[in-house]
């Protein structure tokens, strides 16, 4: 049996938070209550943030980047020891399928490996100033960061905050969402056992509104690097302005899925399902709007509804499932008031929606073809398993309609002509693109919205950035 970690991990250790509310943890694969988790509060904010300072002040700063690589390194062995716990444990908490939780809990891995080899490979720059003398710039840790993050992809997005900000010598308090804190306070026993020093990294589970503010606003607090809605995010960057904190958002997605009639339409059609409704479609970069080119749309309709049939929606234990269940019974009764907003407007949704099993949280995956553009379903993000798709006839219409939306984070186009692939690519407004597949992340390239989508990039080098600060210092001859 798995066991599973029930209170915030503070200072290298699990730390008794019994005056704050217990957070019960519903399996959504069967409805049941399988644990609870003593949330944090306010008075264990306070003291994981005043605590990883002095960490930081007294250890985590000055020490040598070769120490901090060996750390990082060994945090990684430790995620890969325990992929089967972890993976486990992410399933049952959030109902992913096993096969999805380990290959997440591997990234997690290969996430903490590239932050400890950039370690030595990240730093400043000399300049030519116009009066001679010696002009250098350093990269500087920040002192605390908050890594606050959202419940669909718990452990990479956890990673992929708390690597680069280590490496970049930070010390970190890491939110994870209410629903999902599992795997985030798992990292903070790794990180410790792997050699981190105590408070260097601080795991505080908790509400948004409660605990998620008071770390925002906690005068320590220095960066907040946030994924999630672009709700919260809005009231993040709002609250961090006060204390002109920086802040990195990465936020919700409506991202565009072009098909052009010269592309792999086999190809296009096989893989277009899985960009749209894995992880059940609780994915920030899911291509939910489909744009094919009008002489193959009927033929591409067809072929993708038939790949959609295919997925296998089933127990997250099978090593055979494709689609589990979605994160709450919550989360599926607001993506089927979408589905039926349509249905009341008129649309036809051609496939799916229905409820599968009599428990858990599962959900058909859902096709509505031809909406509107004003429709809800069209411009909101859904963050549930529903594709849309309409026609359109040419490159200026497309343009106009995969840019009218206030989201721009990722997005594919299929095509075999890598002219046109380029010029689309140019004109999208979008952070990531992919061309002839549908592939969003790479650890080690940048990652981020424009728009609503968010603000500075996660991943690869180019997150390293954001966790330091750039300092001048110029010396006379
Ligand atoms: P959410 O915005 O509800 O919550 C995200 C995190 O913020 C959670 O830890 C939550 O507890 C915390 N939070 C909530 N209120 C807060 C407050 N007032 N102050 C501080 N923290 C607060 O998002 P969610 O429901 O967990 O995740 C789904 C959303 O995340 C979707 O919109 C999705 O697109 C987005 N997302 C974006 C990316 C990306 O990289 N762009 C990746 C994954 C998810």
């Amino acid at each position: 049996m798995t066991k599973f970690p029930i209170q915030p991990f503070i200072n290298g250790e699990y730390r008794s938070a019994t005056k704050e509310r217990r957070i019960s943890l519903v399996n959504p694969a069967n409805d049941e209550v399988f644990t609870e988790v003593e949330s944090a509060g306010p008075a264990e904010v306070n003291v994981a943030i005043d605590a990883a300072h002095n960490a930081w002040e007294q250890s985590w700063r000055d020490i040598s980047p070769g120490k901090r690589t060996e750390i990082l390194f060994a945090i990684a062995r430790g995620i890969r020891t325990r992929i089967e716990e972890l993976a486990a444990t992410e399933m049952t908490n959030i109902g992913k399928p096993i096969s999805d939780a380990r290959d997440e809990i591997g990234l997690g891995a290969r996430i903490f490996e590239y932050y400890a080899g950039a370690v030595t490979k990240f730093g400043g720059e000399t300049i030519p100033v116009w009066r001679g003398g010696f002009d250098f710039t350093l990269r500087q840790p920040m002192g605390v960061v908050a890594a606050i993050v959202p419940w669909n992809f718990p452990f990479p997005i956890a990673s992929w905050k708390v690597a680069p900000a280590l490496a970049a010598g930070n010390a970190v308090v890491l939110k994870p969402a209410s629903l999902s804190p599992l795997t985030a306070l798992l990292l903070g026993e790794i990180a410790a056992e792997a050699g981190l020093p105590p408070g260097v990294l601080q795991v505080l589970p908790g509400s948004g509104s409660k605990v998620g503010d008071a770390i925002v606003t906690h005068p320590l607090i220095r960066k907040v690097s946030f994924t999630g809605s672009t709700e919260i995010g809005s009231r993040i960057m709002e609250l961090a302005s006060r204390g002109i904190k920086r802040v990195s958002l990465e936020l919700g997605g409506k991202s565009p899925n072009i098909v052009f009639a010269d592309a792999d339409l086999e190809k296009a059609a096989a893989q277009s399902p899985g960009s749209v409704f894995a992880n059940t479609g609780q994915d920030c970069c899911a291509r939910t709007r489909i744009f094919v080119e009008k002489k193959i749309f009927n033929e591409f309709v067809e072929r993708f509804t038939s790949a959609t049939r295919e997925l296998v929606v089933d127990d997250p234990r099978k090593d055979s499932t494709q689609l589990g269940p979605m994160v709450s019974q919550g989360q599926r009764a607001s993506v089927e008031e979408y589905i039926q907003s349509a249905r009341t407007s008129g649309r036809k949704v051609s496939y799916g929606g229905e409820r599968i099993f009599d428990r858990g949280a599962y959900l058909q995956p859902a096709i509505i073809c031809e909406p509107e553009l004003h429709d809800k379903v069209w411009r909101e993000e859904i963050f549930g398993p529903v594709a849309c798709i309409r026609p359109f006839e040419n490159e200026e219409q497309l343009i106009h309609e995969v840019n009218d939306s206030p989201y721009g984070l990722s997005g594919s186009v299929w095509t075999k002509d890598l002219s046109r692939a380029l010029r689309i690519c140019r004109k999208v407004e979008s952070g990531v693109l992919s061309v002839n597949c549908n592939n969003s992340v790479h650890v080690e390239a940048p990652f981020g919205g424009f728009k609503m989508s968010g603000i500075g990039r996660d991943l690869g080098m180019h997150a390293l950035e954001g966790y330091t600060e750039l300092k001048n210092i110029y010396i006379a001859d």
